[in-house]
């Protein structure tokens, strides 16, 4: 069996780790480029959101690399996504391409399900083996989120922010050629140190905005455009409500126990928005709100064009930023979305934050006098 699965910002590093430490082996789609959305959009239905269509490149490109199975993670809400994993196999037969998709559901109770699924996709039936694989994925998962974080903060604080470009390229380079979770995380620690070593201005009082939206193009950066990085450079200090760890955590561990972040974000969400609108679409309107009490400078919404519930918190986000008093820009992206107008809004929406901090902080000089 070769496996293989879509890629999903960083997911692709502890995936990999966890299946290679299971004696697997994983064919990683190449990162996605212009061709994966080519390939995408030229197989998808038109109208479909934008993440299927990466996928569906990001499948070709992988089959063509050898792979003949496919993971997925699905979901029952009410939006496209639960019919991902059946709208992806009916184009990959009428493509001709014979594979073997598997789909990881939410368990949502039914873990014997959950288990029958990881069984036949990691070829062994041994519960302590798989049970410590997948934790160890987790950690991978954790650790690679607190790596990414910890870069977006150097760099809205570096001398050079450019020198944390140089080292998270590395990072992508050199987990390419680690294998398993042990390797994988020594290059953690590694690139965490290269890291702590640059130079840093104390004395710089960022701005900060927090990311929200809908999960696969708050995660994966060819989808965004790079958003962290370019906003780290233009001195902006970045946090994404949503990441693969906090996913796991809220379906696989806390959410079911009412703590995970995202449980937060339904609570905070509940004044505006009190069920379940498909994707993340309460959990946008939540998040906003949070990192409005946290005193965020700005908050930006990314969704996919055409995606439903992120339209639903759309809406509700134009009252949230006039509640919270907190600027909130919305994104939307396909596969026609140009850079240089992209690039254009951020700095506007960065200039218009900046100079809101500077008038905020002139009225309480005034106040004072
Ligand atoms: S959340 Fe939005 S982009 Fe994702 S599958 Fe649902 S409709 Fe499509």
């Amino acid at each position: 069996m070769k496996i293989t699965f879509p890629h999903m910002g960083n997911t692709y590093i502890a995936v990999k780790a966890m299946l290679e430490d299971l004696g697997l082996e994983v064919i990683v789609p190449p990162k996605c480029s212009k061709r994966t959305l080519e390939l995408g959009t030229k197989y998808s239905p038109e109208s479909i959101c934008l993440p299927l269509k990466i996928n569906i490149g990001n499948y070709i490109e992988s089959i063509e690399r050898g792979a003949d199975t496919i993971l997925i993670t699905g979901s029952c809400g009410p939006c496209r996504f639960g019919f991902y994993s059946v709208i992806e196999k009916e184009i990959l037969k009428d493509l001709g391409y014979d594979i073997d998709i598997i789909v990881f559901d939410p368990p949502d109770g039914n873990y014997k399900e959950f288990i029958n699924r990881i069984t036949k996709a990691v070829n062994t039936n041994n519960p302590i083996k798989i049970l410590k694989s997948f934790n160890r994925g987790r950690i991978i998962l954790k650790e690679v989120d607190r790596l990414f974080q910890f870069s977006n903060k150097k760099r809205a604080y570096a001398v050079n922010s450019y020198e944390v470009d140089k080292i998270m390229q590395k990072f992508s380079e050199g987990v390419l050629k680690v294998k398993g979770v042990i390797e994988t995380k020594k290059l953690i620690k590694r690139i965490f140190k290269e890291l702590e070593k640059i130079e840093v201005d104390n004395t710089k009082r960022p701005l900060k905005v927090g990311i929200v939206g809908e999960i696969y193009t708050v995660i994966e950066p060819y989808v965004n455009l790079d958003i962290e990085r370019k906003l780290g450079h233009m001195g902006v200090l970045v946090d994404k409500f949503l990441t693969p760890s906090r996913w796991v955590e809220h379906n696989l561990t806390l959410g079911h126990l009412g703590l995970s972040e995202e449980r937060k974000a339904w609570k905070a969400a509940k004044p505006y928005i009190r069920t379940l609108v498909g994707g993340h679409g309460r959990e946008t309107v939540g998040s906003a709100i949070m990192y409005a009490e946290k005193g965020y400078d700005g908050v930006i919404q990314l969704l996919p064009f055409t995606c439903m519930p992120e339209i639903v918190a759309e809406t509700i986000l134009k009252t949230v930023a006039k509640d919270y008093d907190i600027p909130i820009l919305t994104l939307i992206v396909d596969e026609l979305t140009g850079e240089a107008g992209y690039v254009t809004r951020l700095e506007a929406f960065v200039d218009l934050l900046k100079r809101r901090k500077e008038e905020r902080k002139f009225e309480r000089v005034l106040s004072r006098s």
